[in-house]
């Protein structure tokens, strides 16, 4: 059994489960049942952020728990080893399809234009297929499609470098690694919308001249796997992969699923190529680019599950047509994970440029003191920032908002926030498996009254320190729990450190 301990499973009662589950078992968490068959710890988000608390069973998920339901579902799991019967009453799973029902339920609380509104399925890979693949990544370039995975770089740009780049073999990665702790949108898009996801893996790989791709898949989501397989069948039977695809002669391609295990690092991109490739998910430098230098040292085409959701739809729909939604330099819409102390967590798509404050409203989030967009490596934002829009130009997300009402310790967040980062720097450079303990050292003394107004000018030194010198994207934003509290809850630090000046 792991039992979820990320920030928004400890607001939400999951040290109380920790206690029932001890109790029920009789073990403490790292420790083995005397028979054998179950242990118990504890781990980081399992992308279920918005039916919190929740856990997993091997690979099935049980979520909503309380704590008077743990003796029946120790009991359960004691007389019959198999967790997928745990999940009969409390993932109620309204998937379509049956392989994925009652493993997980999908909180679509709002449906926008482009990725969650009905499609012409298949649409957008058969007008592709009626272009020059340079006419498709121009269409693609000309809609302004930026990554969705946070960081925002233009997805035609990359599939052109990815193009022109010198090589026999090309490849389409899809970075289905979820692992930022408040994010679950692409859960929901591999289960509600994974022919979407495929589509537009077929259409980036046509553009980029690639016959295989990769759809490397959290180890926290195993559960999907089968689900994914299936729906991988049906494609190949219905001529959507494989060889000659669409009947169009020479155009061959098929994916298969990488499974990841677990470490957050393996969402960065060059040690998600690293995992595919079969050696320790450690990130590498850049240069060279993966577009140049990617996978099986060939050009690589990396990007996220709703890239490509994006990328199918412009196809159908024109470039013109997405580049009118969003913002000038935004185009599109965002798939938000919104989860926390609001009435309606779950999954909202609108429109780049949304503010901050309408999704809190969209959500049913009242008293809220702060907000976490992005996950813990995005920024932790006040009432002040509520009027700015969900966008790459004011407030950038890969697709994570966590709410925090007035009730809660922002710093307490900052600190979950940062014990994170310490446990998942893979330790390859100093300044981010050293800088990482020494900033939340420093912040728990600040939090117990002990610092002074000098700590705060070390916390913030230290923290750009780190993120300068780090190597890759997990140390380069780290800090960002510290620095973004820093900025906009400074009266909050002021008033811990007043008396120690
Ligand atoms: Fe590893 Fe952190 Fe350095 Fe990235 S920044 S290479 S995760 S130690």
């Amino acid at each position: 059994i792991r039992l979820c301990d990320d920030i928004i499973d400890r607001f939400q009662g999951a040290d109380a489960i920790g206690d029932a589950l001890i109790k029920e078992l009789g073990i403490g968490f790292g420790e083995t049942t005397a028979d054998g068959t179950i242990t118990l710890e504890k781990t980081a988000c399992i992308g279920m952020s918005d039916q919190a608390p929740a856990m997993m069973a091997n690979d099935t998920v049980v979520t909503n728990l309380a704590p008077e339901k743990i003796p029946g579902l120790v009991k359960q799991l004691r007389e019959n080893p198999e967790p997928q019967a745990l999940v009969t009453e409390m993932g109620d799973g309204n998937n379509a399809d049956p392989l994925v029902q009652s493993m997980v339920c999908n909180n679509i609380c709002e449906a926008g234009p482009v990725i969650l509104s009905d499609y012409r399925k298949d649409g957008g890979l058969r007008k592709a297929l009626t272009q020059t693949p340079e006419e498709v990544i121009e269409d693609i370039k000309t809609s302004q499609l930026r990554g969705r995975g946070g960081a925002g770089f233009l997805t035609g740009l990359k599939w052109e470098l990815t193009r022109q780049a010198p090589g026999p073999d090309k490849f389409v990665l899809c970075n289905a690694d979820e692992g930022e702790p408040g994010t679950f949108k692409d859960r929901v898009l591999l289960t509600e919308r994974v022919d979407l996801v495929l589509e537009g893996m077929t259409v980036a790989a046509y553009a980029i001249g690639a016959e295989t791709g990769i759809i490397y898949l959290r180890g926290e989501y195993s559960y999907l796997r089968a689900f994914l397989e299936d729906k991988m069948n049906q494609r190949r039977v219905a001529g959507l992969l494989g060889n000659n695809i669409l009947g169009n002669e020479g155009f061959n391609f098929d994916v298969r699923i990488q499974m990841g295990a677990g470490a957050y690092v393996c969402g960065e991109e060059t040690s998600l190529i690293s995992s595919c490739e079969g050696t320790r998910g450690d990130p590498t430098d850049r240069t060279p680019f993966p577009v140049v230098k990617g996978y099986m040292v060939s050009p690589t085409a990396v990007n996220n599950v709703e890239s490509y959701c994006c990328a199918a739809r412009i196809m159908d729909k024109g470039p013109g047509w997405f580049s009118s939604i969003g913002t000038e330099r935004s185009a599109g819409t965002k798939l938000l994970s919104v989860c926390g102390d609001c009435a309606r967590p779950g999954i909202y798509e609108v429109p780049f440029g949304t503010k901050l404050r309408e999704v809190l409203r969209l959500a049913g989030a009242e008293d809220v003191a702060c907000v976490c967009v992005g996950g813990p490596s995005g920024q932790m934002v006040g009432p002040a920032q509520f009027e700015l829009g969900i966008s790459y130009e004011e407030l950038s997300t890969g697709g994570s908002v966590m709410v925090f009402s007035n009730q809660r310790d922002i710093l307490e967040v900052a600190d979950a926030f940062m014990e994170f980062f310490v446990d998942e720097s893979c330790g390859y450079c100093v300044p981010c498996r050293v800088g990482n303990v020494l900033l939340k050292n420093r912040l728990e003394r600040v939090r117990k009254g002990e610092g002074s107004p000098a700590d705060l000018d070390y916390l913030q030194r230290l923290g750009e320190s780190v993120k300068f010198t780090s190597r890759c994207g997990l140390g380069q934003t780290s800090p960002n729990p510290v620095l973004s509290t820093l900025k906009n809850f400074r009266p909050v630090y002021n008033a811990l450190v007043k008396d120690n000046g």
